[in-house]
């Protein structure tokens, strides 16, 4: 990835342009820049989904935006990783005043996912045993904060220290590291079966999550990075539910729900993004080493 000057970009039909104060690094840009996601983009492109910013100008069809209002987006027509950027109206969403541009960077496909996640897929209700296994993460801390502001009970993975005391401080009850075989059995002594597990590397943690739940329980996957062998007579034994999800697939109602949600919860002060580094757009080339890279505490930031 290099920087490179282009023309000003110009709103067409919906379409909005956004002055973009900061840029969300999701793993998704890594696969999509390397050619190893189903989205196969020509070259050159412009990556990213995620940023905030300011709307500098409308295109022709009057939508629920105007010029100078603080936005931050789960989406992009041009990529985000920019001074501008194009989007459509469905990328868009209102940013609180009580909300930083580098807080805002870190909603759109995080909090997204982890709302999904909890609310659509696993229909997680207060008082459950949430496992969310990969918490230190930027949809990690989401579905941490989320879950303990929906009153469930939260417990997170995460392969460091430091990271296991931030997922404490962000709202789990408990924290237990991923990369010590025993957390399993640590975490079914502790629960007697947990109702949902979030899961971030099912291609690691599949076959052993189906030990530790509960009759019944939803498993999310939402990352995974390879093939796993798994023994299905887990899931029949006990009924349980494997769900998959990916965050593009929402229907137009369920991101309204989505990002209606989170922006009710942002009002509220119960959720608040966490964010590992900041670093100058020209070192988005770092920032994708970094993002693969585990135990950053949160998000990574570019700054344009
Ligand atoms: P991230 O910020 O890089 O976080 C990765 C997380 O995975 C960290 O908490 C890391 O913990 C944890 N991890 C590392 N080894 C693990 C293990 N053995 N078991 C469990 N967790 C482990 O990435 P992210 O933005 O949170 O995304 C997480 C995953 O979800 C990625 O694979 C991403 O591609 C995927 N994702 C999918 C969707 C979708 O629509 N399906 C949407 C968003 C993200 P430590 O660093 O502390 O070890």
């Amino acid at each position: 990835m290099q920087i490179e000057e282009v023309p000003a970009l110009r709103p067409a039909g919906e379409q909005i342009l956004i002055e973009v104060r900061a840029v969300g690094v999701n793993p998704v840009d890594t696969y999509i820049r390397s050619g190893s996601y189903p989205i196969k983009k020509e070259l050159p492109f412009t990556p990213g989904f995620d940023a905030a910013g300011v709307v500098l100008e409308i295109g022709q069809m009057a939508g629920p935006f105007r010029p100078s209002q603080h936005v931050y987006t789960s989406g992009s027509v041009s990529g985000t990783y920019a001074q501008q950027a194009l989007c459509l109206p469905k990328h868009v969403h209102p940013l609180p005043d009580n909300v930083s541009f580098e807080e805002g960077a870190a909603l759109g496909i995080p909090y997204g996912t982890a709302w999904r996640a909890l609310f659509q897929r696993a229909q997680a209700v207060s008082g459950q045993w949430v496992l969310i296994h990969g918490a230190s993460g930027g949809v990690g801390i989401a579905a941490v904060q989320l879950a303990a502001a929906a009153g469930l009970q939260v417990i997170g993975t995460a392969g460091t220290e430091e990271g296991r005391q931030l997922v404490l401080e962000q709202g789990a009850q408990y924290a237990f590291d991923h990369n010590d075989p025993a957390h399993f059995e640590k975490i079914l002594d502790l629960t007697g079966g947990v109702d949902i597990v979030l899961e971030m590397l099912a291609n690691v943690n599949l076959d052993r999550d189906m030990e530790i739940m509960a009759k019944g329980g939803r498993l999310v996957i939402i990352g995974s990075r390879g093939r796993i062998e798994i023994d299905p007579r887990k899931a029949m034994s006990k009924e349980l539910n494997i769900h998959g999800l990916m965050l593009m697939n929402a229907s137009p109602e369920e991101s309204y729900e989505i990002y209606t949600g989170i922006e009710k919860a942002l009002l509220q002060g119960k959720i608040k993004p966490v964010i590992a580094s900041r670093l100058p757009l020209k070192e988005a080339p770092k920032a994708h080493r970094q993002i693969l890279e585990s135990a950053h505490l949160g998000k990574i930031i570019l700054l344009p």
